[in-house]
């Protein structure tokens, strides 16, 4: 009798790693873009892609070691014409972190992911992914009040044009797939819980998709989740069923959705089975970088099993709930930690793929 195909489940990371202490310190205490620290930035990111290839990782990322403070406003950071005062986000622990707010126009993106994406591609053996921030969460950069001679049209224009280059530029650069961070997704039922808020972000992001080809398209993914700094959430409370119908309304072919740490797995499970559009591959979530224990390979295997009871298996893939430092100054999870997830991700989907596949 002929042997079954062999599955194939893929995995892939979603960014942030830890900074190394040293660097982490280095940038806390002076300035964020001193040229000394160029060699130490350097260094992280080699030792980046080595420990997620010693891990075993298929796909790996420069971790965001060079994202300045957070994989929000990256591409933004230095630009003259805002002002610290913006869009507060508000986390379970009490503790905010904020966006820039737009002060006049026009709106400018001063880099693209892809310089990251060039860098980490001149380390690594194996394909890169590249994350890159939404429109809709930079779209909080506006100001409720209007700008003179800059109107909120203008400002979307702008945003879509350059959110539109950025995806370009690091397909064009090779990137295996670039993955939009949609974190405000599900902190937008939290903060309108009529779910206006919710759809103006998804019909945002759809403007920008819609510009993109099919065959783009396939290599284009977007990650959700409640959230994740200083081991503290900003939305977890918001159920799925909330959030999950109107994000498969976006028109990307991967989703990476943060599953591990929710509080009831095979409920997020069947909204995902119910409102999956057909050929959108759904990337779970099999470890969680807010939880300290380092699930064990047999732990990753049986969520992928698990999973795999809703979601077709040739559309499932695995992934990490979050990166796991997405603002560059947590410590709150080690390198070590985070490496050590990685490399149970690794080994836990494989010991699945065996399984489903027959090949014991
Ligand atoms: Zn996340």
């Amino acid at each position: 009798m002929a042997s079954p195909a062999p599955i194939m489940i893929p995995t892939e990371p979603i960014g942030s790693i830890p900074r190394p202490v040293d660097l982490i310190e280095r940038v806390g205490s002076g300035n964020i873009e001193d040229p000394n620290l160029s060699p130490l930035y350097e260094d992280a990111i080699r030792d980046t892609i080595e420990r997620f290839e010693a891990a075993g990782s298929p796909v790996v990322t420069d971790g965001e070691q060079r994202k300045y403070h957070n994989f929000a406003t990256y591409c933004v950071h230095g630009l003259p014409n805002t002002a610290p005062d913006g869009f507060k986000i508000p986390f379970s622990d009490g503790h905010t972190r904020r966006l820039s707010r737009l002060t006049r126009g026009p709106f400018r993106y001063m880099r693209y992911a892809d310089c990251y994406l060039e860098v980490a591609m001149q380390y690594a053996h194996v394909p890169v992914k590249q994350a890159v921030i939404s429109p809709s969460a930079l779209s909080l950069m506006y100001p409720a009040e209007a700008i003179p001679d800059y109107s909120r049209e203008q400002f979307i224009d702008d945003l879509l044009r350059e959110h539109e280059t950025e995806i370009r530029r690091c397909l064009r650069k090779g990137a295996y797939k670039v993955q939009i961070d949609f974190t405000e997704g599900r902190l937008a039922v939290k903060i309108d819980p009529s779910g206006h808020l919710l759809s103006s972000f998804i019909d945002l992001n759809n403007l920008a998709l819609s510009r993109l080809s099919p065959e783009e398209r396939r290599r284009v993914g977007v990650h959700t989740c409640p959230g994740n700094d200083l081991d503290s959430t900003h939305s977890a409370d918001v159920d799925y069923s909330e959030l999950l119908p109107s994000l498969f309304e976006l028109e990307a072919a991967n989703f990476y959705i943060a599953l591990a740490g929710e509080p009831d797995r095979r409920h997020a499970l069947k909204v995902i089975g119910r409102y999956r559009k057909p050929d959108q591959r759904i990337f779970v979530g099999v470890t969680a970088p807010i939880d300290p224990h380092i699930e064990t390979p047999e732990e990753v295997r049986d969520r992928v099993l698990e999973a795999s009871e809703y979601i077709p298996v040739e559309y499932l893939g695995t992934t990490d709930d979050c990166g796991f430092s997405p603002f560059g100054d947590d410590t709150s999870t080690s390198r070590d930690t985070a490496f050590a997830k990685i490399q149970a991700r690794v080994l836990g989907t494989k010991l699945a793929e065996k399984l489903i596949g027959g090949d014991s």
